[in-house]
């Protein structure tokens, strides 16, 4: 806001959902009378009563969160603001990122949009250098040993000596349980899917979340015929408790769900950073938004085999996505900062792609996979998710639709299957993919199916109660 109006003067407004009813409505009809002519504003922005809209910006496009899961109407604020574009005569529209999304990217390469790269970085600040560490070779030592290993405490030890500070990442998804190959790296995939298999300790069986498909657990590994098998987790608390057994001295913070509740935590726990009370801070994707630290010079990432095992078609593009941005925190003002990445696989492409900062390459491989199993941009996947507070009935639901659905989709649609976090606040969850060809009218056919379908499933008094939420193309 201060910038702009530093170059544009006044009449800029502000407009996102922290904002009184009565702060809204006043600048809801200062954009109506045309008094504002800048408004910089969160996706509701939107729904502002333009009349003669010339300019989007959407920064960090590939940002997830300009899509909201809960509650609807799920829209792509990115995707909504292209179609809002063709409503005005002449409107255009920006999209900014570093690590654009594939399907903005892939509009480009197929000249839908234009594309023009910055080859340069803004005051010609290097990228940090990115070096792998090879857990495998610390697998027996302690937990601790593990978490944070030597070549890891070696580089917090030097920044700590040099005045510099450390920001150690983890990602929150770290909790999804999954198998990997001690020795190798190696990660159980669906064949029939392409994602990783989620590893569920009670039921002692691997699982893909998207078909449904059970596996056993695996004792030998397909890559390397080891049987020496980990599912290891750890959050942002327990790499606190780590660092207190090696760095009892330096000053640690946490930026995490947990520390962080409203706004002011998090503005004071970046200020605390900034005024370096704080030598080395633990944090999930909140340590990414953004921020900019001037005396960070190493970035450590704890857990890459957890962000490229996560169970997602697009989880290599957020994988390198997450890395590049956790990357940039490194050394963005005084010389070049360093991310240390711990890793049992690190020649994985994703590694090498991120080491050179090859956002081409990603997108070149990644391509011909979603291509091969038929993911987003190359189709439409409609995402059905039924929840009931009773298991059997959200079970029984599903089934009863998938099978509605197989006479007219029967090579279309993957599952019904128990999501990776298969209960929400009491409620069960089951899961149904439908991937459709990008026509216009199989489109519309297919909604028109699902809400006959919904519709037919309510009249029976056993599934009334099942609530069923269509999403498109996820996030
Ligand atoms: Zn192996
Ligand atoms: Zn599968």
């Amino acid at each position: 806001m201060r910038r702009l109006q530093k170059h544009f003067g006044g009449h800029i407004g502000v407009y996102h959902s922290k904002f009184s009813q009565n702060e809204r409505i006043e600048i809801w009809n200062k954009v109506k009378d045309g008094e504002l002519k800048i408004v910089l504003g969160a996706r509701s922005a939107m729904f502002l009563p333009f009349e003669s809209l010339g300019f989007i910006i959407c920064d960090e496009e590939h940002d997830t969160s300009y899509k909201q899961m809960e509650p609807a109407p799920r829209y792509h604020a990115r995707d909504a603001a292209i179609y809002m574009s063709s409503l005005f005569d002449g409107c255009k529209v920006l999209l900014g990122s570093a690590t654009p999304s594939l399907e903005s990217y892939h509009n480009a390469k197929k000249e839908k949009y234009g594309l023009v790269k910055l080859t340069q970085r803004y005051g010609d600040i290097e990228m940090p250098s990115l070096e792998m560490i090879d857990t495998r070779k610390f697998r027996f030592k302690t937990e601790n040993e593990t978490i944070l290993t030597q070549p890891l405490r070696d580089a917090i030890q030097q920044s700590l000596d040099n005045k510099k500070q450390v920001i150690l990442f983890q990602n929150r998804r770290g909790y999804t349980p999954y198998q990997r190959c001690n020795v190798c790296g190696w990660v159980p995939q669906c064949k029939y899917c392409d994602v990783s298999l989620t590893f569920h300790k009670f039921r002692n069986q691997l699982a893909c979340h998207y078909c449904g498909t059970t596996y056993p657990p695996m004792h030998t590994c397909a890559a390397c015929g080891s049987h020496d098998f980990v599912h290891r987790q750890f959050g942002t608390e327990r790499i606190e408790e780590a660092l207190q057994e090696f760095f009892p001295e330096a000053k640690t913070g946490r930026m995490d769900m947990d520390t962080v509740r409203g706004k002011n935590a998090h503005d004071q726990l970046i200020q605390t950073f900034e005024q370096q009370k704080i030598e080395i801070l633990v944090g999930t994707q909140m340590v990414v938004k953004g921020l900019d630290f001037e005396h960070v010079d190493l970035v450590g990432i704890l857990d890459a085999d957890g962000i490229l095992s996560f169970a997602d078609f697009r989880v290599n593009e957020r994988a390198y996505q997450l890395m590049e941005q956790v990357s940039g925190r490194a050394g963005r003002k005084h010389g070049r900062g360093k991310v240390l990445v711990q890793t049992a696989q690190p020649t994985h492409p994703v590694l090498m792609q991120v080491q050179q900062h090859d956002y081409d390459a990603l997108y070149n491989e990644e391509k011909i996979r979603r291509e091969q199993f038929f993911y987003p941009p190359f189709s439409r996947i409609i995402k059905l998710t039924f929840r009931n507070k009773i298991k059997d009935v959200v079970h029984d639901a599903a089934k009863i639709f998938a099978n509605a659905l197989s006479n007219r989709y029967v090579n279309n649609i993957t599952g019904p299957a128990e999501p990776v976090v298969n209960r929400v606040r009491n409620n069960y969850l089951m899961e149904l993919l439908l991937k459709l060809p990008r026509s216009g009218s199989i489109l519309a056919q297919c909604k028109k199916d699902i809400l006959d379908q919904i519709a037919i499933l309510h009249q029976e008094k056993r599934y009334k109660s099942v609530v069923v939420i269509p999403d498109v193309d996820g996030v």
